[in-house]
C-alpha cells in the first residue's frame, strides 16, 4: 500500500468514526446521558482535527491522538452506561494497533512510543472503568435489550477486527520473510543466485544421485571492456550475459560466483555440460552488446567438471576452475573439459 492509498483509507475511516460519534451522541441524548452528550463534543473535535493531521502526512500524530481519545471515550462511556454495552472491548483491539504503530514509527524513523507502557495504561483505564461500573454501578441506567444490541454489535466489530488484523499481520510477516530470502540468495546487479546460496546448492548436489556437472565461466578481457567503454557498460554486459545464461539454462542454477565469473550447476553428463556451455559461448559471441550506441565485442571462456562420487565441493569446483584457466591460457573464447580436452 502506498502513502496515497493509506491516506485515502484513513480519511474514510476518520469520516466513519466521526459519523459514529454524532450517531452515539444522539443515542446518549435519547438515554438522558447528559455528560456523555457533552463529552461527544471534544471527541468530535479530535476527529475534525484528524483531517488536518492526515492530509499533512502526520499519520503518527493522528493515530496517537485517536487512541488516547478512544481510551478516554471507552472509559467514560463504560462509567456512564456500564460494561453491558461492550464499549470497553475496544481496548482489546487497541493493543495490537499500538504495537503496530510502534513498529511503523521505527520503520519510518519517526519518534517511537513505548507500546508496552501505553498498553498497560489502556489496561489500567479498562480496569478502573469496568471496576467502577461493577462496584458502584453505572451513572445512567439503560434498558437491557438496548444494552444487548450494543453488546453484540461491539463484540462483533472487535472480534472481526482481531481476525482481520491477525490475518493481515501474518501475511505481512510471510511476505517480508519471502523478500528477505530472495535478497539473501541473489546478487543485486544480475539477479542471479549469489555464491553463498550456490555453496549450499552444491553441497546438496554432492549428496544427490544421477549425473550432474558444474561449469565455471569467466568473461574474457573484462577489465578492458570497463576501461574502454566505462563501468556502466561493464555492468550492462554482466546483466545481459546473466539473462542469456538464465534463458539457456532453465533447468539448472546459474550464479554470479565473483566479479565477472559465473558458476552453473545442472543435472546431466559432462558431455551435456560441454554442449550447453558451447551453446552459451557461441550465443554470447554472436550477441549484439550495444551500449549507448557502441557495439561491444564479448566472449567467455568456461571450464566444465562433472561430479565424481566421494569428492568434495571444493575439489569439484577446483576442477572446473582449472579447466577454465587452461582455456584462458590457450586462447580464451572456448569451453574446456578435463584440462587437455579442448572442445
Ligand atoms: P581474463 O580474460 O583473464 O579473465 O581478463 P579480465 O580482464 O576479464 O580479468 P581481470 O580479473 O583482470 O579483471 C576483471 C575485472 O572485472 C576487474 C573488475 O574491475 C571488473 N569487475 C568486477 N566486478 C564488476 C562489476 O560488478 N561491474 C563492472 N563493471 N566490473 C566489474
Ligand atoms: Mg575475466
Ligand atoms: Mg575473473
Amino acid at each position: 500500500m502506498d502513502i496515497k492509498s493509506i491516506k485515502k483509507l484513513t480519511l474514510t475511516i476518520n469520516t466513519v468514526i466521526l459519523l459514529l460519534v454524532f450517531g452515539l451522541a444522539g443515542f446518549f441524548h435519547l438515554c438522558g446521558a447528559r455528560y456523555l452528550v457533552l463529552f461527544s463534543f471534544p471527541t468530535a473535535l479530535v476527529y475534525i482535527f484528524g483531517y488536518y493531521f492526515i492530509t499533512h502526512e502526520r499519520l503518527d500524530v493522528y493515530v496517537r491522538s485517536v487512541y488516547i481519545w478512544l481510551t478516554l471515550y471507552m472509559s467514560v462511556t463504560t462509567i456512564g452506561l456500564g460494561y453491558k454495552l461492550g464499549f470497553h472491548l475496544y481496548c482489546l483491539s487497541m493493543i495490537p494497533i499500538i504495537f503496530y504503530t510502534e513498529y511503523m514509527a521505527e520503520k519510518l524513523g519517526r519518534r517511537k512510543i513505548n507500546a508496552v507502557v501505553v498498553s498497560f495504561l489502556i489496561v489500567l483505564a479498562y480496569l478502573l472503568s469496568t471496576g467502577y461500573a461493577a462496584f458502584s454501578g453505572p451513572v445512567y441506567e439503560i434498558d437491557n435489550s438496548i444494552a444487548g444490541i450494543f453488546w453484540i454489535t461491539n463484540s462483533a466489530i472487535v472480534l472481526f477486527f482481531l481476525i482481520i488484523y491477525s490475518g493481515i499481520m501474518l501475511k505481512m510477516v510471510g511476505e517480508s520473510e519471502k523478500r528477505l530470502i530472495i535478497l539473501a540468495h541473489t546478487d543485486r546487479l544480475t539477479g542471479l543466485f549469489n555464491r553463498h546460496y550456490m555453496m549450499s546448492e552444491l553441497t546438496e548436489a554432492t549428496k544427490a544421485d544421477g549425473d550432474r556437472f558444474v561449469a565455471m565461466a569467466d568473461i574474457d578481457f573484462f577489465k578492458r571492456i570497463n576501461d574502454q567503454y566505462g563501468h556502466n557498460a561493464g555492468d550492462f554486459v554482466l546483466r545481459t550475459i546473466s539473462e542469456l545464461m538464465q534463458q539457456m539454462c532453465p533447468d539448472g542454477k546459474v550464479s554470479r560466483w565473483g566479479g565477472e565469473e559465473f558458476l552453473i550447476l545442472s543435472s546431466g553428463s559432462a558431455k551435456e555440460g560441454v554442449k550447453l556451455m558451447e551453446k552459451i559461448r557461441t550465443t554470447i559471441e554472436s550477441h549484439d552488446f550495444t551500449f549507448e550506441g557502441k557495439k561491444i565485442p564479448v566472449t567467455i571462456t568456461a571450464g566444465v567438471s562433472d561430479y565424481v562420487k566421494g569428492t568434495s565441493v571444493d575439489e569439484w569446483i577446483n576442477e572446473a576452475d582449472e579447466n577454465l584457466y587452461f582455456g584462458k591460457r590457450n586462447g580464451r573464447n572456448r569451453v574446456v573439459l578435463k584440462r587437455d580436452t579442448s572442445v
